[in-house]
């Protein structure tokens, strides 16, 4: 089953401001709470993937709307 993001789309990187255009990261940060990241700053600081830790977002250009993928 693939998981919408059902919240407001995120315009930026929480941690570097970058913009957020195709896909972004839902991560734990273990410090600061859940942030929005974006692919530079997910490896730079090295989050992880999985249940408690973070989630992978991709715009689906139909649905006009960002899906999970991990
Ligand atoms: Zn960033």
């Amino acid at each position: 089953m693939r998981k919408a993001w059902l919240s407001p789309v995120p315009e930026k990187c929480q941690l570097c401001r970058y913009k957020i255009i195709d896909e972004f990261y839902d991560v734990n940060t273990f410090g600061m709470g859940w942030a929005i990241v974006c692919n530079a700053c997910f490896h730079i600081e090295g989050f992880k993937l999985g249940v408690g830790f973070g989630q992978h977002y991709k715009l689906d250009k139909k649905e006009k709307t960002f899906l999970r993928v991990r």
